[in-house]
């Protein structure tokens, strides 16, 4: 069956880190629903004066965050001891973990424009040890054909193996360029969540549904084997995400995603007391 569009998400300005501003898409109110993805925050600015105040320093645990830039320059460190740059069409894969420090700090760029995902963490993997893979832009396998332009960041797209496929869940992320008219499908297993975050244009997806969109928006699909989309007369890109379902408690406190409120007072407890990282 194809995937029609169960909701629409329209994200909202706020202000995080020292003064970043960015599009919140999905966040605490969506938890539930977009399970196991925890949240879309979208950068698309042509003033640093938006985004160089950045992310200093910050701890977190239990999640993974998935950094894509289609376009800027986020500089890094972290308390495993890696540094260096988020470029042009380049992924940033932390897996926090039990726990993790890092900065992130947007230089200043003709256009930043990309997201951050947190990813969640399996109840029985949330303590594994901090990781960080560094995904440039000339290792995200890009697929050309009539019509269409896909980067395969994470999974499997048309045969071709992404740069990753996750380590803990598995997930489908793809960035999809099409001309106008275009029809493109992909197959999804029926049960994953799945959803679109529309960078630039218009689309109708699903199936016979006209289901048009502005940007800012995250469409989260119902169950179904197939998604397709069909692009809209200026052509549309968009950022397509799939994974299995945790179903599982969630505790969020911030940059910290936990089962239980105890695991939460716990990590506030370390943080206080500087036991949070362990080498
Ligand atoms: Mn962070």
């Amino acid at each position: 069956m194809k995937r029609a569009v169960k909701k629409v998400v329209t994200g909202s300005v706020q202000y995080d880190g020292a003064g970043v501003k960015l599009v919140r898409v999905i966040g605490n109110a969506t938890v539930y629903d977009f399970d196991p993805f925890l949240m879309l925050d979208a950068f698309d600015s042509r003033d640093p004066e938006d985004y160089i105040k950045g992310f200093p320093w910050h701890p977190h645990r239990g999640i993974e965050t998935v950094t894509y830039l289609i376009q800027g320059d986020i500089e890094h460190g972290d308390s495993i001891g890696n540094s260096g740059s988020i470029l042009d069409g380049g992924c940033q894969w932390m897996t926090a973990g039990r726990g993790i420090l890092h900065q992130e700090m947007p230089q200043p760029a003709d256009r930043m424009l990309g997201v951050q995902l947190w990813l969640n963490l399996p109840k029985k993997n949330k303590m594994t040890h901090p990781q960080y893979r560094d995904i440039r832009g000339d290792m995200v396998p890009l697929i050309q054909k009539k019509g269409e332009e896909v980067r395969v960041i994470s999974g499997v797209y048309d045969g071709k193996e992404g740069a990753t496929h996750g380590d803990y869940v598995e997930m489908t992320f793809l960035d999809v360029k099409l001309e106008p008219g275009a029809v493109w499908e992909l197959p999804v297993n029926t049960e994953d969540t799945v959803f679109l975050y529309l960078v630039e244009g218009k689309a109708i997806v699903g199936d016979g549904e006209s289901i048009l969109r502005e940007n800012r928006s995250a469409l989260l699909l119902t169950e179904g084997e197939e998604v397709l989309v069909e692009a809209g007369k200026e052509g549309v890109r968009f950022l397509i995400f799939a994974g299995a379902p945790l179903r599982e408690p969630i505790a969020w406190g911030g940059p910290i995603v936990m089962n239980t409120r105890e695991e939460l007072n716990q990590a506030f407890e370390e943080i206080r007391n500087g036991t949070f990282i362990t080498r």
